[in-house]
């Protein structure tokens, strides 16, 4: 059995004055909270203070969670045991602190269909066009960093957030490393609905958001190697990050340490490691079996007018990510009519990956307001065959408009 999310008897009150159960199928932007998640944040609430500096029994009390978090956020992500975990905002938060981590001279290799949280933090990067075929990504990304003199480091999604497309990681970090580089991996759509194995794969970073894992806002870890981040100039400068403070400034080389200062999300690291406990407590099996059957049903169901945005065809296994345009009817309009008559909610536009979408798009990129967008219907642990097959129905009276 599936953990139970919060909200899913949410109404919707739609234009014709009806009220009908809200169709969450936005999960790729964020998804809802698992009641597991929301006990372990009641529990934690009425006995919280200051992690690491309190001698006080809830000081201590929390401190103690809060590291308890961070260990099982490392075993979440099946990282090597010295491995690194810096509880950030997101994944673009974690991003850009690898970015700020890198040393000197880093060339970044990095594909155009990023999401802007991959594509837009390094200082110097190498941009490729997306690539034909996952074997043409690890083609590209080999003969990129072989060009490369000086330190280097892959860029990759494991899932798009736009096609839901999985992308090569095993084999892009074997050639990352064959040519001398580090991979990180963004796994902000990939950790909810897979396995991640940061040892087993060889990844040297991953990046990830509570919000897309069933956890609340605001927390969100870079799992990784130490090295770069204990030499690093801290993210932040302030307390918690220092060892002392004179007239010079010893910072912690700790990494963790040294690039958490500030008074910390500790109840956003306990909601993400609860979601991490719940969802390895149910089982990938059971999790991707469920996503698979409703995404196949949706894919199914689409009407003829409907056009799915595919990097590499219909057959290429990818999370419950649907990507699509309706011809005749811009986005917009289609995610607005979804929404006010039938009480669905998808996502429309370019989901931050905007030279991606440009590129799926190709003519069709003119849509009324000559930018170019989709419709994004994403699909969870909370997803049901009726959400899915309201979303069909009301695709085939959009079309028949
Ligand atoms: N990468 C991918 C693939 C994403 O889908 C997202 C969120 N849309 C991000 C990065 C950024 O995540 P966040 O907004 O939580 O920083």
């Amino acid at each position: 059995p599936l953990p139970a999310v919060v909200g899913s008897d949410l109404l919707v009150p739609l234009a014709d004055g009806r009220q009908v159960p809200y169709a969450n199928l936005d999960y790729a932007a964020s998804a809802p909270c698992l009641e597991p998640v929301r006990a372990a944040v009641a529990e934690a609430l009425p006995a919280y203070s200051s992690v690491h500096r309190g001698a006080g029994y809830a000081s201590r009390l929390t401190t103690a969670r809060y590291e308890r978090a961070r260990h099982t956020v490392r075993a979440f992500a099946g990282a090597r045991p010295g491995d690194a975990v810096v509880f950030t905002r997101n994944t673009t938060d974690a991003m850009n602190l690898l970015a700020r981590c890198l040393p000197e001279g880093t060339t970044v290799v990095v594909f155009d269909s990023e999401h802007h949280a991959s594509l837009l933090p390094w200082p110097r990067a190498v941009r490729l066009a997306p690539p034909a075929s996952p074997g043409e990504a690890v083609r590209a990304a080999d003969e990129a960093l072989a060009a490369i003199d000086g330190p280097k480091l892959l860029v990759v999604t494991a899932a798009s957030n736009v096609t839901g497309e999985l992308w090569p990681i095993a084999a892009l970090a074997h050639v990352a490393h064959e040519r001398g580089a580090r991979i990180a991996v963004d796994a902000a759509q990939y950790a909810p609905h897979r396995r991640l194995a940061v040892a087993a794969l060889d990844l040297d970073y991953v990046a990830f958001s509570g919000h897309k894992l069933y956890a609340p806002f605001g927390a969100g870890a870079l799992v990784g190697r130490p090295d770069w981040l204990a030499q690093a100039e801290p993210y932040l400068r302030g307390g918690g990050a220092t060892r002392n403070v004179a007239d010079e400034v010893e910072w912690s080389t700790d990494p963790e340490q040294r690039h958490e200062a500030g008074t910390p999300n500790v109840l956003g690291a306990i909601a993400l490691a609860a979601a991490c406990e719940a969802l390895t407590a149910t089982g990938w099996t059971p999790i991707v079996r469920h996503e698979e059957r409703l995404t196949a049903r949706l894919r199914a169901g689409l009407p003829e007018g409907v056009r799915e945005l595919a990097l590499w065809g219909p057959d290429h296994p990818r999370i419950g990510v649907v990507s699509f345009t309706v011809a005749g009817h811009p986005a917009r309009e289609v995610a607005e009519i979804l929404s006010t008559e039938y009480g669905i909610g998808v996502r429309d536009g370019r989901f931050c990956a905007h030279p991606f979408v440009r590129a799926l798009l190709g003519e069709e990129g003119d849509c009324a307001d000559g930018t170019g967008a989709a419709v994004r219907a994403s699909i969870g642990i909370g997803t049901t065959e009726e959400h899915i097959d309201r979303l069909v129905a009301a695709l085939h009276d959009i079309v028949r408009r």
